[in-house]
């Protein structure tokens, strides 16, 4: 199908995830993300109503800097968070909106289940977008506060829902109102709408090195795939470390081949507190299921809750620079792992996660002004049981 209608339709019908049929290997030029996007995804959308709109696409939805911070012996740092919610979820957001904004015509609601930051970043993209409603799901107590009050900050067509249980309830009860309302669409990483842009800032940050190792904080496995499919693009990405948090199906799965699927475990890097990452079969379908394939790309390491506090606080004093926990576990997997030169993703602005990373490094965070703003609104959540019957009730269906 043309990619404008896979993003449209956030899933396939039969209910599995779009993939690209073939990867291009396009010459990618430029200095700025939206050039490095046009070059890089004009391949994926010849043909598609969208294809004369991607340079202005990918203008209006990278308006924001994506800076590679050195941080000691070769190791650097994506800076993937100046966006308006201070996560690289603005990436996908953005430009899934800014299509959006060309190809629907109908009234349209988007459902988006969050580990704290897709929500946000979904609300933050789409909030005053005429036809489009946002249906945010997120684990009632499973995000930071200021998570919380990003989720809650919009109204209007954004309507955010704290559901009474953990993220895969969201996820699911996301699909579930997918399936059973009419006219539905979905923002979170099933939608090769977002990966796809996700690819950018790597082929950005990497077109014009050598070999390079890439480190990716990974939960529901969006980023990374973005990641490997930037390498299948031709870009020099060597290898691609997944650092996941204490939940371990993918560095299980890694390890043994066997993947198994478990309730998720809420950890200090919240937004990976997946315990069923949907984006595994499209790793494992990019290597026809050849687990043997998968490894020569692809490392895995799980990083508990006392190594993320204590990779917080050693590159604090070490380097001055505070880091969110969901990059303390991208740098604790890189050092197990021997270190050296590599690009990690640094996935979250710290800001986001004071009340963590304030006590291990004994100074205040600053606020970026595009999350103080945001924080200076005022709004509310429904609750509600995880259920689809709840959820139709609370939005009035
Ligand atoms: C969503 C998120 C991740 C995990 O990304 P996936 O694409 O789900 O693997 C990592 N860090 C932060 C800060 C996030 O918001």
């Amino acid at each position: 199908v043309p990619v404008s209608v896979a993003l449209r339709d956030g899933i396939a019908p039969d209910g599995g995830l779009y993939v690209p049929t073939s990867f291009p290997t396009p010459t990618v030029t430029g200095s700025t993300l939206p050039e490095v996007a046009s070059t890089l995804l004009a391949p994926f959308f010849a043909d598609d109503p969208l294809e004369s709109e991607l340079p202005s696409l990918c203008a209006e939805a990278f308006d924001f800097p994506v800076p590679v911070r050195p941080l000691f012996e070769g190791v650097e740092l994506l800076e993937l968070f100046h966006g308006p919610t201070a996560a690289f979820k603005d990436f996908g957001a953005r430009f899934l909106a800014a299509c959006f904004a060309r190809i629907v015509k109908d009234p349209l609601t988007i459902v988006v289940a969050t580990s704290g930051d897709t929500g946000g970043a979904v609300a933050a993209a789409f909030h005053g977008r005429p036809n489009v409603d946002v249906v945010v799901l997120y684990p009632k107590g499973g995000v930071s506060a200021r998570q919380e009050k990003q989720l809650c900050a919009f109204g209007g067509n954004v309507r955010a829902f704290a559901v009474r249980g953990v993220f895969d309830d969201c996820q699911r009860l996301a699909k579930e109102a997918l399936r059973a309302w009419g006219s539905t669409s979905s923002a979170n990483s099933i939608n090769v709408g977002r990966l796809l842009p996700q690819m950018a800032y790597y082929a950005l940050a990497t077109h014009a090195r050598g070999p390079t190792t890439v480190v990716v904080p990974t939960g529901n496995l969006g980023n990374a795939t973005a990641a490997l499919w930037a390498k299948r693009c031709g870009l020099p990405i060597e290898r691609v470390v997944l650092a996941t948090n204490a939940n371990r199906p993918i560095p299980d799965f890694l390890a043994t081949g066997r993947y198994d699927p478990r309730a998720t475990v809420r950890t200090l890097a919240n937004a990976m507190d997946v315990g069923a990452p949907s984006n595994l079969e499209r790793v494992r379908h990019l290597y026809g299921d050849d687990l043997s394939r998968i490894r020569v790309d692809v490392r895995a390491e799980s990083v508990d809750d006392a190594e993320i506090r204590a990779t917080i606080a050693r590159v604090h004093a070490r380097t001055g620079v505070a880091i969110c926990p969901h990059t303390a576990c991208g740098v604790a997997a890189w050092e197990r792992l021997g270190g050296g030169p590599a690009l990690i993703a640094a996935t979250a602005h710290p800001a986001k996660f004071e009340t963590v990373v304030e006590p291990l490094i004994g100074a205040p965070v600053e606020v970026p002004p595009a999350l103080a703003a945001l924080l200076a609104r005022d709004g509310r959540a429904t609750e509600i049981e995880p259920t689809l019957a709840a959820l139709d009730r609370a939005v009035g269906r």
